[in-house]
């Protein structure tokens, strides 16, 4: 064994399971070696035998202005400078909640946290404890991190390993849990009209990203406000991945709608652990120390986190970002398109804002069960046909991809002639 990346792959398996610390990174349904990263700058980065891919993961969405962006890393490095952690509120931690409630529609108030996992776990406790109900809804193929209410018929790491439910959640807990089908209106119409009063919220990606890229229709978000107003149900918006990707006021925008609570995460820590949950101040004043639901963390807020997401929430405001952003994306994916029907390839490809998909079907899926029906087994040749021509995908076909601010033209042409020969020896 010869290359570093095997190496340091048999090196962590001896002490880490799988040999890594979040389950998608392990190669496993793609096959072949995770690799492991030494470096990243822009839109690069750089694995342990210093081999150079365009990535398309963006650390799965936080990396929006590229990597080691100089205005980050300094702010971060004047941050640091000035003490780690505190354990006692600062006045960035107000700006960046200021910051949250004005870009965000149906944000009044905000809490910081450290994980997309907290911010989601922590909103079902506020909507349970509010409605003083206990069943939620969810939809197959969404993944709102790893609560245990939660990874029942999940998205993102259990679809890609094809266990949607995880082992070790109690009966107890995922009986509140009721799974419906994704933009299926009809359904949930039909649940709300038998146990409406009995729902405490529904929890929903209103871009899905977590069973490859899956576009709610605007009737489904619609029934959703409509059916959560009329029978006092709180509608949660996670947007811990499509905020701030699918555009600068997030997917609320995009849809016209306004949840009770909003889920975010990735691009508000720019590349350090910042996540949050927000919305009703009414809500809201259900927390401690005001309310009754109780939540709380030792790194919440943290300055020098905090100083890398404002930071990357001022760099994401400057005019022509998101044109700019929507616009290389789409590149992206008519030129993978392309490249695709040239050589005869049945393949798709989607994107909204900086977030896009890529699927081995004749049409974009609309659904999860349209989504399962794609051909996997071509992804991952796809895959490793790119990835050996230094181009680093999601390693996985339910994963969504990211385009960062230095995907520049150049990049994005390199792609696209990376993908030509790809799908030529598909
Ligand atoms: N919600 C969504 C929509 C996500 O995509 C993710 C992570 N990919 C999470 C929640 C969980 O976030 P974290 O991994 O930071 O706990």
């Amino acid at each position: 064994m010869t290359d570093k990346n095997d190496i340091l792959f048999a090196r962590a398996q001896k002490t880490t399971p799988g040999g890594v610390n979040s389950p998608v990174r392990a190669f496993r349904s793609v096959g072949g070696t995770p690799r492991f990263i030494t470096r990243a700058q822009g839109p690069y980065f750089w694995d342990a035998e210093d081999q150079r891919y365009i990535d398309y993961i963006g650390s799965w969405g936080p990396a929006i202005v590229g990597h080691a962006h100089p205005e980050v890393i300094s702010a971060v490095q004047a941050a640091a400078a000035r003490g780690l952690s505190f354990g006692a509120p600062t006045e960035g931690e107000i700006e960046m909640a200021e910051e949250i409630c004005k870009l965000v529609p149906g944000i009044e108030q905000v809490r910081l946290v450290s994980s997309g996992t907290e911010a989601t776990m922590s909103a079902l406790r506020l909507a349970r404890g509010a409605t003083k109900r206990d069943k939620i809804i969810k939809f197959e193929g969404c993944y709102h991190g790893h609560a245990d209410s939660l990874l029942v018929k999940a998205g993102s790491g259990l679809l890609t390993f094809g266990n949607p439910t995880s082992a070790g959640v109690p009966e107890d807990f995922s009986k509140h849990t009721l799974v419906l089908d994704y933009n299926n209106s009809q359904q949930l119409e039909e649940v709300f009209a038998s146990i409406g009063d009995q729902i405490a919220c529904i929890i929903v990606e209103p871009v899905a990203g977590n069973m490859n890229l899956i576009r709610a229709t605007q009737e489904f978000i619609d029934t959703m406000r409509k059916l959560c107003t009329a029978h006092g149900s709180i509608l949660i918006f996670d947007e811990v991945m499509c905020g701030f990707r699918v555009g600068l006021h997030g997917a609320q925008a995009l849809y016209g709608v306004q949840a009770d609570l909003t889920c975010l995460g990735k691009v508000i820590g720019g590349g350090l652990p910042v996540a949050a949950f927000g919305g009703r101040a009414d809500l809201m004043g259900h927390m401690a120390p005001l309310g009754g639901v109780y939540q709380a963390g030792t790194l919440s807020g943290n300055p020098v986190a905090v100083a890398a997401g404002m930071t990357t929430l001022k760099i994401i405001q400057q005019p022509g970002f998101y044109e700019n952003l929507t616009a290389q994306t789409r590149k992206l994916v008519d030129g993978l398109s392309a490249a695709a029907k040239a050589a005869g390839v049945t393949f798709c490809a989607d994107a909204v804002g900086g977030m896009f998909g890529l699927y081995f079907a004749s049409e974009v899926p609309g659904s999860y069960a349209a989504m399962m029906a794609s051909d996997k087994d071509r992804f991952n040749r796809f895959f490793h046909l790119m990835l050996d021509q230094g181009v680093y995908l999601a390693p996985s076909a339910f994963e969504a991809g990211f385009v960062s601010a230095q995907h520049d033209d150049t990049i994005i042409a390199e792609t696209i002639a990376a993908a030509e020969k790809a799908f030529a020896q598909l």
